[in-house]
């Protein structure tokens, strides 16, 4: 069989958490939360769910989630999305990360990544027909040279993937970065997909700069979201792109015939949900705490810590610590130590090994504690 994906084997996220409840060991590698969200919006599901609305969606999602969505991206961002021709419902993050690229990549268009990256980009790109120029950042802090980039531009450069606050490395994307992304896309017909889907988890002094708050950026981006981060029900698999309504309407000719829409009564419960005006806030002070307790508790180890401006991971140095592959380290941790975390060279397309891994955070108190007790047996 002539695949179409040869080097693409099953997503670390799988093999991680398999190995984690095959060891029976705590699973801080897959990001996702080990508690409930609101109990308020399973309610709201719930009662949308009786009272009928189970048939199917407006392929775009359901009107009030769209209009409250471009309420809120006003208020945060102060930037104006039409809800009915510049927002659209998916099913989670990734959906709308490859219906964005389906919608633009053509075979032979190059697109810049900058690695580590989230799994899904490369492959998506390679299945389009689309070539990856691999820009690679390196620990502690994970700087973007745009001068390094700037080289990697060709005629056939067709988009940029960026992501703030970034997965794994919990970067974020300055002012100053933000500067040069506008001068180095300027004049050009580059796209950028912008995954922002960790917008509400920042810590420090720092800030969310979507891209929306930038208008040369904004009507070039597609802008991607998800609200597994935001309600802690990742298994739920709701999330929306925004972006300008030409791009949109681009996307829209995918997305009708991959998912053509998304779980309805779930849309109904998330808008009543966006009227909760410090729900944001909140989330973020939730994070901030679990980031701080995690920090603090792992400086009992060996670990290196790195910094943690964003995200629900936190990456460490296990180079004090081994000499092996991280590969062969996060497996042994999982199967000797109990604790399931991510190598990062599975984030990289040449499997560049730095000696970091990647732990979420976005664990109870006592999974945290309990984790860091066998971490210092390391
Ligand atoms: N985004 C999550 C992570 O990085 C998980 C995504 C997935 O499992 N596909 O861990």
């Amino acid at each position: 069989f002539n695949s179409k994906l040869p080097h693409v084997g099953t997503t670390i996220f799988s093999v991680m958490s398999k190995l984690a409840a095959d060891y029976q060991a705590i699973n801080l590698s897959q990001g996702f939360p080990d508690f409930e969200g609101p109990k308020e919006l399973i309610e709201l599901t719930n009662k949308y769910m009786l009272e009928g609305k189970n048939q199917y969606a407006p392929m775009a999602g359901v009107t009030i989630l769209n209009e409250r969505i471009s309420g809120k991206i006003f208020e945060l961002y102060n930037a104006q999305y039409h809800p009915e021709t510049e927002v659209t419902i998916t099913a989670g993050g990734t959906q709308a990360i490859f219906t964005a690229l389906a919608a633009t990549i053509h075979p032979g268009d190059e697109v810049i990544i900058f690695e580590p990256a989230y799994d899904s980009y490369a492959p998506s790109v390679k299945l389009l027909g689309g070539l990856v120029k691999a820009f690679e950042l390196s620990p502690p802090d994970y700087k973007i040279d745009w001068n390094m980039v700037k080289k990697l531009i060709s005629n056939r450069t067709r988009m940029i993937i960026l992501n703030s606050p970034q997965n794994p490395t919990g970067t974020v994307l300055k002012q100053e970065d933000i500067n040069q992304l506008i001068k180095l896309t300027r004049g050009t017909d580059i796209f950028i997909l912008s995954d922002e889907v960790y917008e509400h988890m920042v810590y420090d002094e720092n800030k969310h700069l979507s891209l929306a708050k930038y208008s040369e950026l904004r009507e070039r981006s597609f802008i991607i979201a998800s609200f597994g981060k935001l309600f802690h029900n990742t298994g739920w698999k709701v999330g929306y792109c925004l972006a300008p309504k030409a791009l949109m309407s681009e996307f829209r000719k995918v997305h009708q015939y991959l998912v053509f829409s998304v779980n309805a009564p779930v849309q109904y419960a998330i808008a009543d949900m966006l009227l909760q005006k410090d729900y944001f806030a909140a989330l973020n002070n939730f994070f901030t705490e679990k980031r701080n307790f995690f920090r603090q508790l792992l400086q009992q180890t060996r670990f290196q810590l790195l910094p943690c401006e964003g995200s629900y991971f936190q990456c460490v140095g296990i180079k004090n610590i081994t000499d092996e592959k991280d590969t062969d380290f996060t497996k042994r941790l999982t199967t000797e130590f109990g604790v399931a975390s991510i190598p990062t060279s599975a984030f990289y397309s040449k499997s560049t090994d730095y000696g970091v891994i990647r732990f979420c955070f976005a664990k109870k108190q006592e999974t945290l504690e309990n984790a860091v007790e066998r971490l210092t047996n390391v």
